[in-house]
């Protein structure tokens, strides 16, 4: 094997998460290559108010700031995502969709997840328009408005009630309601306008988002309208290493230093769980990509 194709540390993912690992990892000076695309962060469009240090700054501005920051300590990137990864001996094994092989010691997965989809009219247009899928990131945004949350689980009942102390309404969309006695009991004491056994069916609006109409033919008028349906993970490449999942098979399991149950295999980012914040993957980035350079470092290959 060539020593040039061996990565220390390769890491799936160039969010929040990725990037931070890149930036410890290479400062570590571990040979570190970086993969996917910064246009498929979940920060790519959003407009960040609560991450420490930084005000009204765009995602778009923050990724590109990482890049070059991880690139001037030394990380290398490749614009592509992974198709296959496979455990060799004590290494791994990457194709990428451009049909490169590259070899690494050790592999941190900060691929992200993807937020649940509605799949109605309006709901892709007019994303970051009104339509989001985080109160926790946006309710800031709808002081004094009208708002509508869709969703049937308890991210949804308590998206609600964190809206209530922003916005002057709020509606809760969904077909049944299916959350813990205690939060149902907030939920009817609260103010939250309650819409249960219905679905949602068109968002409305041309470049803004106006209202919301429900399958008996309803329409809500609202400028913010919230889905929180969960997330689900990019699991694929880490199920074909035989990485532990959570009991909901959501999230890759992780331990305080971001060690997956595979040697040489770390996880950070929204991959490993809420909450699916942009501080969260970051400090978890700073935190695998330290120990992953710190195991390479050390790894014996015969
Ligand atoms: C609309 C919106 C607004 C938000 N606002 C806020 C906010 O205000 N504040 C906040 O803290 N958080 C916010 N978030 C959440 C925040 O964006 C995420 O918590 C954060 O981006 C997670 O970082 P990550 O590195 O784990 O994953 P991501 O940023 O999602 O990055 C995943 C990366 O993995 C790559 N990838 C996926 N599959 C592969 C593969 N097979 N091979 C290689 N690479 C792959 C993608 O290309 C991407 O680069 C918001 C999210 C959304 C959707």
């Amino acid at each position: 094997m060539s020593d040039i194709q061996l990565y220390d540390v390769v890491i799936l993912g160039s969010g929040p998460g990725g990037i931070q690992a890149a930036i410890h990892a290479s400062r570590k000076k571990a040979r570190t290559l970086m993969l996917g695309r910064l246009a498929n962060s979940s920060l790519y469009w959003a407009h960040i108010e609560n991450y420490c240090c930084m005000f009204q700054v765009t995602g778009e501005e923050i990724l590109r700031t990482g890049r070059e920051q991880a690139e001037n300590f030394g990380a290398q990137f490749m614009d592509q995502d992974v198709l296959k990864v496979e455990k060799k001996g004590k290494l791994f094994e990457l194709s990428t969709e451009g049909g490169d092989c590259i070899t690494t010691k050790t592999l941190i997965i900060a691929t992200g997840t993807t937020r649940n989809k509605l799949g109605i009219p309006g709901e892709k247009d007019l994303l970051g328009k009104g339509v989001s899928y985080c109160v926790d990131c946006d309710a800031g945004f709808f002081r004094n408005e009208t708002v509508v949350v869709v969703g049937n689980q308890s991210a949804a009942a308590g998206g609600a009630m964190a809206l209530t102390e922003y916005a002057s309404t709020v509606h809760l969309v969904c077909d049944e309601l299916d959350v813990a006695q205690s939060l149902r009991k907030r939920i009817a004491a609260s103010d939250i306008i309650v819409h249960e056994g219905r679905k949602a069916t068109e968002i409305i609006g041309e470049n803004a988002v106006e209202g919301i109409s429900l399958d008996n033919g309803e329409r809500i008028e609202s400028t913010g309208i919230f889905i929180e349906l969960g997330a689900k993970g990019v699991l694929e490449l880490a199920s074909s290493l035989g990485i532990l999942l959570d009991e909901n098979m959501r999230y890759v399991e992780v331990d305080r230093k971001l060690r997956t149950n595979v040697e040489g295999v770390y996880a950070a980012g929204d991959i490993t769980g809420p909450p699916l914040q942009m501080a969260k993957a970051v400090g978890e980035g700073c935190v695998a990509g330290t120990e992953a350079a710190t195991y390479a470092k050390k790894l014996k290959i015969d």
